[in-house]
């Protein structure tokens, strides 16, 4: 699997500060919101499922949805929720972009959301631009859609190759392929699927799509032969892209709801961007008096704000947004380096 370790130990506030002094001797406006946003993801969704009196000392395993949504999402969440059972669901980013409120409605059901590319091609016939559009894209707009940039991607016809690895990197995802592979896609009986489920082990990942009646109706059998056995549905972990326990809520997200998250939303929308940067604005709703936590991922750094107060954390990585007086939407700008994800944003009343 790959490993995603961040290379840390480097002064990020003095970069930031350096950052921001040339780009202000470069001449870049850093005071003036330019955004004409169009699209926009509500930010912040607490679509938690309280864990069932589950024995899970044998450990996690990990049920993956691919290909979605589709017509039968909302049969299968049923069945999901129904059944106490989480999973990771790799969407395209087309089916995503038709039915944004499927995608939704997966994370409100508690299910992780993640990254399956646009179109489904065979991604390695394609140049690396091809490839990192693909994947780019339905990043985008699944964050659009649920706030959260995914952090799992799983290449169509579980094909990879160097370029396609690269690419992941770049965007900072971790590719997953399975242990298991159910065969629904290829004609698999409702029981052949509910019997290869039961080979499952600690940490395993099963392949299954989204569109399927035979799958949906394997899962009442799956959930009792998973509990028969003291095993539990899980998360895949970013770090290993194994299934381990659940740490957080839906969206792909493996941190936590911040605490004592009050009502409020904060939409996060793209505006201007440049080979090296790109300026995202923030627009909260539900309070006036509201603080809202941006994360941006490593090595990324915000250069510039306006209209907010920011402070930061040690890493540089946070950045903690409270209203400045120019009202309920703010700024800034983000020097990529080379990794274009928006970063994760949550709002709580002060
Ligand atoms: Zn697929």
């Amino acid at each position: 699997m790959t490993e995603h370790a961040p290379l840390r130990g480097r002064p990020a506030r003095t970069l930031r500060r350096l950052a921001l002094a040339a780009a202000l001797m470069a001449g870049l406006t850093v005071g003036a919101a330019a955004t004409g946003a169009t699209a926009s993801a509500t930010a912040l969704q607490t679509g938690h499922q309280p864990a069932a009196a589950a024995d899970c000392s044998a450990g996690y395993v990990g049920l993956t949805f691919d290909d979605g949504p589709t017509g039968q999402t909302a049969a299968l969440l049923s069945a999901l929720q129904q059944n106490g059972l989480r999973a990771t669901m790799f969407n395209t980013g087309q089916n995503a972009q038709n039915n944004p409120s499927l995608v939704n409605a997966q994370k409100s059901a508690g299910m992780w959301i993640a990254n399956h590319s646009w179109s489904h091609p065979h991604l390695t016939q394609m140049p690396q631009s091809q490839v990192l559009s693909e994947l780019q894209r339905t990043q985008q707009t699944l964050q659009q859609i649920t706030g959260t940039a995914p952090r799992l991607f799983r290449p169509p016809y579980g094909e990879t190759n160097s370029t396609v690895r690269a690419v992941e990197q770049q965007l900072g995802l971790t590719e997953v392929l399975w242990d298991v592979d159910s065969q629904d896609w290829n004609g698999a009986s409702t029981a052949q699927i509910v019997q290869r489920a039961g080979s499952l082990q600690n940490g395993q990942v099963i392949l299954m799509h989204d569109g399927y009646s035979t799958t949906i109706a394997a899962v009442p059998q799956i959930a009792a032969n998973l509990a028969s056995r003291n095993l539990c549905a899980g998360m895949i972990s970013a770090a290993t892209g194994r299934a381990v326990a659940p740490t957080g809520g839906g969206g792909g997200d493996d941190d936590p709801p911040p605490p004592g998250g009050g009502s409020c939303t904060a939409q996060i929308s793209p505006g201007q961007q440049w080979s090296d940067r790109f300026n995202l604005s923030v627009g909260v709703s539900g309070t006036n008096d509201w603080i809202v936590t941006v994360t941006v991922q490593y090595p990324q750094e915000i250069i510039a704000t306006w209209n907010g107060s920011p402070t930061w954390d040690s890493s540089g990585n946070v950045m903690t947004m409270r209203p400045n007086g120019a009202g309920n939407s703010f700024g800034f700008t983000i020097m990529h380096h080379g990794n274009w994800n928006w970063p994760s944003v949550s709002c709580r009343t002060a």
